[in-house]
Order: structure tokens, then C-alpha cells, then sequence
């Protein structure tokens, strides 16, 4: 959508999301008839209006004297609207309504979804309700069907994007890690669109399915646990696949079934919880995989975190005072504008480490080697730490100290 465009959009949506608001304090008294219920007002336009902003979520929080609307941009909420408590029973049966829960369940936490097309573009919406001492607490989650960047797009460098390549040209266990909301399973459906063709058959278990890859085969788990991961596993290698995608490795069966596909001449991506790309190592073993099986399946993995970018518009450089990074002395920083939201940042970019398995490292895992002395031999072996990455995009001004030390490890200062 065009910036203009854009602009006169949400300032519609902003009045007609105060007017909304506004009407639900309303007593409905007899001179008062909506052309359009205002809570099915309010709730499409917080939904048109959070797509239009990048958010991920929607909070909807009852409190003593009103209901706060929130949105999550970029990793962090923001304050949006506050509307009377008058009007959460009506908004809450329309968010139950539209997603298919119960509109008189009130005591028990629900889930539901549905789809929606917004300017455009289809999205899924998980909408989660639970019961606080105020009322009940509604969560939304926007999640777009269409993937945001290319695997070109991904921010490599040109060393790293050469090993990803390469792990993912042969058989074997490729993991991305990190931890939630990192952005992994969109850099695993990046990943799994480079390697579409009519010469792979390419499935992927996922619960639920994210993004939908046109020329894969989409497994999603039925949300009533009747299936599990590891179930589905068995059935997706009687369909001949050569590459399989798990959404997620958490139990010894899931991993014992991503190793033994991996061995038996299968591309398996999935992703693990672990906070950097050598504690894979550990954290499978952890799951029962023994030395042996895993040297022979694992050929990478890949942490990642995603970062804020520094608005381009309002970027400025400054000197730093503090003696936290002694040689960078010059850095950049957002000061806020319009194109922003008076944030300073805008839109968010992975920061990698990228842990190809060679032999030697290979020869390590055998041989059953503690986390320490796997993760010097990686770094003798050319791993580039998240930390150095996120270095090189605070010197070159894509990011500032907050979304560096983010990465680090060392606490933000505001
Ligand atoms: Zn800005």
C-alpha cells in the first residue's frame, strides 16, 4: 500500500476505533440504534488496523475501571485504545463468535481462530480468551499466510549463506534454534520455498501449518491431540518424501524419528529451543539421540534472534559516552518520526550464527565431546558468533545498542 494511502487509512481506522469505543459505554437507550453494532465495528477495524501497523498481536486487557487495547510491534507492546467495560461482553462474544468458541462459556480458557483477508492479504487469526479477575482477557495473534522475505532476503553474509547452501543441497539433520517468536519458521518456510521442484517430494508436519508453501505437502496436526508428532512422523515416510519439515523437535520420539530419517538419506529441517547453535548438541543428546547417530545426521544449525532496525528515516549518528564496546565509538540511533510511530525503530532483521558440522566437528560429536570444546572447535572451524554478526549491523547503523546488547546478552539501558 502506498505511504499516503496508508496515512489516510489509519487515521480512518483510528476514528472510526474511537467512535466504536465510544458507542459501547453507550447505556442503550431507546434513541440509540447503530446502523452497525459497534463491537463488530471495533473489532474489525482493531484487525484492519493492527495489519496495517505490522502487528503480531492484539491484547485485549480488562482492568478495574476499562479494557486496554494493545498491540505487539516488532517484539514489544504498545498502547492503542481504551474502551469502557461496558462494552468487553459484547467484543468478547464477537471475537468467541467469529472463531468459533463458546459466547457462554465464560469461566474456562478458550481457543479458537479463523481466517481473514485484509487489504489484500489472508491472514490467520488465533484468538485466545482467559478468564482474570477483571473479565476475560483476549489475545489475537496475526499471523500472515504469505512469507515476508526471500531467502535472499534473509541477511547472510555471503560465507554463511554459502554452508547454509550447502546443508541444505545433501541428506541430513538441519536445525534452526532459538527461541520463540525468533522468526524460525519463517526462515524454515524461506529455506523450504528455495528448495521447491518437481523432482522433490517435500512434506511438512507442522501444528498448525504457518505458512503455506505452494509445491510441499502441508501436514497439520489436528489441535486435539489425538496425533502426535511423532505418530504423524511414521505415516509422512510412507508418503516417499525426500525432504521432511517438523515444526518443532520436543520429545525423544520426535527426535529419534528426525535422526533416522536424517540417516536414511532424508533433508529433515526442524527447530529446537536452545539459546545458541552448539547447545543443539547437548539438547538432543538430552532427548536420548546417542553420539553416534547424531554425528551422522547433523550437518548444521542455525541460531537466530531478530532485532530491531533503526527507522532509516530518522536515523542519526551520535558518539557513545560509556565504555561498554572501547572501539566503537561511533554509533547510530532512531530518533523518532512519523514513519516510525516516534519509536525509532522499524521492522525487525535475524541476526545468525551459522554452525556447519565438518568432519571435524563431526568426529567431536562421536566422540561424545563436552559443549565446551565442540564450540571451540566450531569457532576454529569458522563459526561467526550472533554476537559478531550483531556487532558488524551496529557498526554499519542497522541497528542501535539496545537491539545489540539484546543479542549479547548484556541489559538494555534506555
Ligand atoms: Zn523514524
Amino acid at each position: 500500500m502506498d505511504e499516503e494511502l496508508k496515512k489516510a487509512e489509519l487515521k480512518r481506522l483510528r476514528g472510526e476505533i474511537e467512535s466504536a469505543a465510544v458507542r459501547l459505554g453507550m447505556p442503550r437507550g431507546k434513541k440509540f440504534v447503530p446502523e452497525t453494532a459497534p463491537a463488530v465495528l471495533l473489532t474489525d477495524a482493531l484487525f484492519y488496523e493492527a495489519s496495517l501497523l505490522g502487528a503480531s498481536d492484539i491484547h485485549l486487557t480488562p482492568e478495574e475501571d476499562g479494557v486496554r487495547v494493545r498491540y505487539r510491534i516488532d517484539g514489544d507492546l504498545y498502547d492503542r485504545v481504551t474502551f469502557s467495560k461496558t462494552g468487553l461482553l459484547s467484543v468478547v462474544t464477537r471475537m468467541k463468535a467469529i472463531s468459533g468458541m463458546d459466547i457462554a462459556e465464560h469461566h474456562l480458557p478458550q481457543n479458537g481462530r479463523f481466517s481473514l483477508d485484509l487489504y489484500g492479504k489472508d491472514y490467520d487469526l488465533r484468538i485466545s480468551a482467559l478468564p482474570s479477575a477483571y473479565g476475560e482477557n483476549i489475545v489475537i495473534r496475526l499471523l500472515s499466510r504469505e512469507l515476508p522475505f526471500t531467502f535472499r532476503e534473509l541477511a547472510f553474509s555471503p560465507d554463511e549463506e554459502a554452508a547454509v547452501l550447502r546443508m541444505l543441497s545433501k541428506p541430513g539433520l538441519v536445525l534452526l534454534t532459538g527461541p520463540t517468536g525468533c522468526g524460525k519458521s519463517t526462515t524454515l518456510a524461506c529455506f523450504l520455498k528455495e528448495l521447491v521442484s518437481e523432482h522433490r517430494n517435500i512434506v511438512t508436519v507442522e501444528d498448525p501449518v504457518e505458512y503455506l508453501i505452494e509445491g510441499t505437502e502441508q501436514v497439520s496436526l489436528p489441535a486435539d491431540g489425538r496425533l502426535t508428532l511423532g505418530m504423524a512422523l511414521k505415516d509422512v515416510l510412507r508418503q516417499d518424501p525426500d525432504i521432511v519439515m517438523i515444526g518443532e523437535i520436543r520429545d525423544a520420539e520426535t527426535a529419534r524419528e528426525a535422526v533416522r530419517m536424517a540417516i536414511a538419506g532424508r533433508l529433515v529441517l526442524s527447530t529446537l529451543h536452545t539459546a545458541d547453535a552448539v547447545h543443539a548438541v547437548p539438547r538432543l543428546r538430552d532427548l536420548g539421540v546417542e553420539n553416534g547417530f547424531l554425528a551422522d545426521a547433523l550437518t548444521g544449525v542455525i541460531a537466530q534472534r531478530l532485532v530491531k532496525r533503526i527507522c532509516p528515516k530518522c536515523r542519526t549518528q551520535y558518539t557513545a559516552e560509556d565504555a561498554a564496546l572501547p572501539d566503537v565509538r561511533q554509533l547510530f540511533r532512531g530518533n523518532g518520526c512519523e514513519e516510525c510511530q516516534g519509536r525509532g525503530v522499524k521492522g525487525r532483521i535475524a541476526v545468525h550464527e551459522v554452525m556447519e558440522v565438518t568432519p571435524r566437528l563431526r568426529s567431536a560429536i562421536r566422540a561424545g565431546k563436552e559443549t565446551d570444546e565442540l564450540y571451540s572447535i566450531a569457532r576454529e572451524e569458522g563459526l561467526r558468533t550472533m554476537g559478531e554478526n550483531a556487532l558488524e549491523l551496529l557498526k554499519g547503523g542497522v541497528i542501535d545498542l539496545n537491539a545489540f546488547r539484546s543479542v549479547t546478552g548484556i541489559p538494555e539501558r534506555k
